[in-house]
């Protein structure tokens, strides 16, 4: 077996502490110090994968390249550390039991009674190690989603006392993430929570090695020698984890509190090194002092809940990074756009995007958007909904078809041009079957994305299971209406453009799940520069 090493990471107190965070800001430190890492994110939820829950549950749903459908913390951990994810990074309690019983059935357990110990444990510890084992790896983080106590969490707990055990200290590590909350009434911060989850993880038989304590105040030199007495860790591993203003701030500032020493000292790890860190804070340098602003309508029907859109507003932040002009992201529910407050809702913007989603609700709102952006000369983004809608307004307002509709909202409607695959229309089940991950692409020299994307040969992520229909593709070119990249293989139009616009795109793909810090993707920051020369002429207009 390849000598990886183990890092967990379980949290405390409270959900929503940012696990993925700390996470991943410890990879960006290890990767930044020449060591190779990955991160793997296990959910105990028994969904196979967040495919099929909505996003007011769960947040976004994260598309890797090999077409998996996962939690959102793999979108930070790509966008961190710049390495694709797959399959292997995210596990459901679902997916492991579902392993199991297929595996029952096909007799491997023959004679035996199936449990969860050691059958389910077995499983959760084999997934773990599949990217150890892989030799592409040296450090493989593995953050356990829920909280410690939860009784959905109890058999990725044990799974961790087992491999801790297997492989031992210096090969696995445990770090536990809890909340030091302030108490305004007694004026104080409070270990008394974090005391109670170091305990109940104790009492699984797994002893944090690290602490890692959110807190909105800084730990006391008292308060640090106190955590560390209770919880039974060393003072250099209570680790102060104070509110950042931005997601990007906390590599730096887990390297102040030096949490990437005290984990390669106990994985017996070399941290002569200095992480270099140098192309990340140039970022943090231009996010944090833009010389510029642009301010661009965000319209979709989740965007009551922030985590819907993650990786498009993190996108927006990588790209606007590269051009030094600050973003300014305006959700605008799609449900609230109608032709009489059009004007107030979206005649001000610099650019509008209109966003992904499903089903029939918000749609009409959409497509008013799109011809307000279209007959505007407003920079226009659509993405893969979004693109759908921008191809229906077009053959609506443009073309005269007024029934043009896409199959999924209207199954029957006379003029389908967004419809179903043919080998779509034969799929039932709704988990897993759509049109997933990474597909070839081929743009149109001297297109808009051509010139953005600076190649003509791409590959996007895709998640989808309508398409643009070929049927009405000439009526809509000989309008104006361009297919610029189109699937090789299959013909499928992937990107559309309006050339008589000043910056017109709609792809079927998600882009934002391609934009890294390192590398911010060429769309966004095309289409933000295309925001600040709109705004730009139109400030010299008036
Ligand atoms: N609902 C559309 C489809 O399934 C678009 C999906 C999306 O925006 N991700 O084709």
């Amino acid at each position: 077996m390849a000598n990886t090493k183990y890092i967990f990471v379980t949290g405390g107190v409270s959900s929503s502490l940012g696990k993925g965070i700390i996470a991943a800001s410890l990879a960006k430190l290890l990767q930044a110090r020449g060591y190779r890492v990955t991160i793997q994110k296990l959910d105990p939820y028994i969904n196979i994968d967040p495919g099929t829950l909505n996003p007011y549950e769960h947040g976004e749903c994260y598309v890797t390249n090999d077409g998996a459908e996962t939690d959102l913390d793999l979108g930070h951990y790509e966008r961190f550390l710049n390495v694709a994810t797959s399959q292997a990074n995210n596990v459901t309690t679902g997916r492991i039991y579902l392993s199991v019983i297929e595996k029952e059935r096909r007799g491997e357990f023959l004679g035996k009674t199936v449990q969860v110990i050691p059958h389910i444990t077995n499983e959760i510890k084999e997934r773990i190690q599949i990217l150890g084992n892989s030799s592409d790896y040296d450090i493989v983080l593995t953050e356990i989603g829920g909280t410690v106590g939860d009784i959905e969490s109890l058999p990725y707990i044990e799974a961790v006392r087992q491999l801790k055990w297997e492989l031992g200290d210096e090969n696995a590590l445990v770090i536990h993430l809890t909340l030091v909350p302030f108490l305004a009434a007694a004026g104080e911060l409070k270990t008394k929570p974090t005391q109670h989850s170091v305990k109940l993880l104790m009492e699984s038989g797994v002893r944090a090695d690290i602490l890692v304590c959110r807190t909105e105040y800084h730990l006391s030199d008292d308060l640090r020698t106190k955590l560390a007495l209770f919880c039974n860790v060393k003072k250099e591993a209570v680790i102060e984890s104070i509110d950042a203003s931005t997601i990007y701030d906390v590599p730096n500032l887990m390297l102040e509190e030096g949490l990437d020493t005290i984990t390669l000292e106990k994985l017996n790890l070399s941290a002569k090194t200095i992480p270099d860190l140098k192309q990340w804070n140039q970022f943090i340098q231009r996010h944090k002092n833009p010389k510029q602003e642009v301010t661009i309508g965000l319209i979709g029907k989740y965007v009551e809940l922030q985590d819907s859109y993650k990786s498009i507003l993190e996108s927006f932040i990588h790209a606007g990074a590269e051009k030094e002009i600050k973003v300014k992201v305006i959700p605008i529910h799609s449900e609230h756009i109608h032709p009489h407050t059009l004007e107030s809702k979206i005649g001000h913007l610099d650019g509008i995007l209109v966003a992904p989603g499903f089903g029939e609700r918000g749609i009409e709102g959409k497509i008013e958007a799109v011809k307000y952006a279209r007959e505007h000369n407003i920079p226009f983004f659509g993405i893969c909904l979004g693109m759908q809608m921008a191809v229906i307004e077009f053959a609506r307002n443009v073309l005269g078809i007024h029934d043009a509709n896409s199959t999924e909202m209207v199954s029957n409607t006379k003029n389908p041009v967004i419809d179903l695959m043919e080998d779509q229309k034969k799929i039932t089940d709704k988990g897993g079957t759509m049109r997933l991950g990474a597909w070839d692409c081929k743009l149109t020299p001297g297109s808009l994305v051509a010139k953005a994307y600076k190649k003509e040969n791409i590959q996007e992520r895709h998640r989808h299971r309508y398409e643009y229909n070929n049927t009405y593709k000439s009526q809509l070119e000989n309008a104006g209406f361009k297919a610029t990249g189109v699937n090789p293989e299959t013909g499928l139009v992937e990107v559309i453009e309006i050339p008589s616009h000043p910056w017109f795109v709609g792809v079927q793909y998600h882009p934002e799940f391609k934009s890294t810090v390192a590398s911010p993707h060429p769309l966004f920051v095309a289409f933000v520069q295309a925001a600040y020369d709109f705004k730009n002429k139109k400030n010299t207009k008036n």
